[in-house]
């Protein structure tokens, strides 16, 4: 670790992406700290935020949430919210804003705070030229500091496992997605579904993956924060380097440099450098949140749902 943070810059094109799944597991941690990394590699000024109280992301960079000064906590409940002061910068080339585990409480103190949606929209005001690119960690829920993410976001990547619940609750991700998009923030669009640990050979990922697919181009035509969306290449392969290296508090790209899992965020990375992101959201067509789009399974899980529900 190094005591010094990225220099200012331009701030033309700045991203703000948020890893947003309510479900534990999915990948986002692993996702927010390889694709920053991986993003960092290819020369860009990278900040990954740690929101989620349980620390993960901050772990994973080597940072020790126990032995901080300032984080995402102090920097949401601070009068005038300003993130420098908490940013590290990390041998991965990414900046941190790390989380403690008091943001655990942050949710409860944000209650009753002003302005309690835009705390972190208002801590990135004061960084805007300092980074090309900001990965927001979102905890696994829908509550206070991940509405925080979505208000402060330009767009939202969802990690996904493409198992058979993989699809239940994206429904109410969407919901929150477009709530946030009427109210505070209506530039916010969801870019697109990563995939995590994934089986390409599995016949039952292979049928979420095309439910997924079928369910984007539908609201392609429709004005919806997720009508650009679409899942992302390349799927995130399952490799156990990827699961090993936040032990030695190490991105893929320290750790294990040849992996499968390097290279496929590494190709990740480029996917979401690419991606057009000067869409304007169209004015918005009154279209239920989300279709069914399953057909029924003929895989084994008997009573399963592949359907996107909330
Ligand atoms: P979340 O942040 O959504 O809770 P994590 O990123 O922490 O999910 O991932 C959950 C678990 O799965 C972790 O133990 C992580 O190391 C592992 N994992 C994530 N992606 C992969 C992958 N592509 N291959 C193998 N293990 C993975
Ligand atoms: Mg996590």
């Amino acid at each position: 670790m190094t005591d010094h943070t990225s220099d200012p810059g331009p701030t033309a094109g700045r991203r703000v992406i948020a890893l947003m799944n309510q479900k534990g597991g999915v990948g986002k941690t692993t996702t927010a700290v390889n694709l920053a990394a991986a993003c960092a590699r290819r020369g860009k000024r990278v900040l990954l935020v740690d929101l989620d109280p349980q620390a993960h992301a901050s772990l994973h960079l080597g940072i020790d949430p126990d032995a901080l000064e300032a984080s995402t906590y102090t920097t949401l409940l601070v009068d005038t919210p300003d993130a420098i002061p908490a940013i590290i910068a990390t041998e991965s080339g990414v900046d941190v804003l790390p989380a403690e585990t008091d943001l655990a409480a942050a949710e409860m103190e944000l209650a009753d705070a002003t302005n309690r949606h835009g705390r972190l929209r208002q801590a990135f005001d004061a960084i805007a030229d300092r980074h090309d690119l900001v990965f927001i960690d979102c905890p696994p829920s829908l509550g206070l500091l991940t509405l925080n993410a979505l208000a402060a976001a330009d767009e939202v990547l969802v990690p996904m496992q493409a198992h058979f619940l993989a699809l239940h609750g994206v429904g109410k991700l969407l919901e929150t997605v477009r709530m946030l998009s009427r109210s505070v923030n209506p530039q916010l669009r969801v870019s697109g579904v990563v995939l995590c640990a994934h089986d390409s050979q599995a016949t039952h990922a292979q049928e979420v993956v095309s439910d997924l697919h079928e369910f984007f181009n539908e609201a392609a035509s429709l004005a919806l924060p997720w009508s650009g969306a679409r899942v992302l290449d390349p799927p995130i392969r399952r490799n156990i380097k990827l699961a090993e290296c936040p032990s030695f508090g190490q991105t893929v790209f320290e750790y294990a440099p040849q992996a499968p899992g390097a290279a496929d965020y590494l190709a990740l990375a480029d996917s979401v450098l690419n991606l057009a992101t000067n869409a304007q959201p169209q004015a918005e067509t009154e279209v239920p949140v989300v279709e069914v789009v399953a057909q029924p399974s003929e895989t084994a899980e008997a009573g399963s749902s592949r359907e996107i529900t909330g």
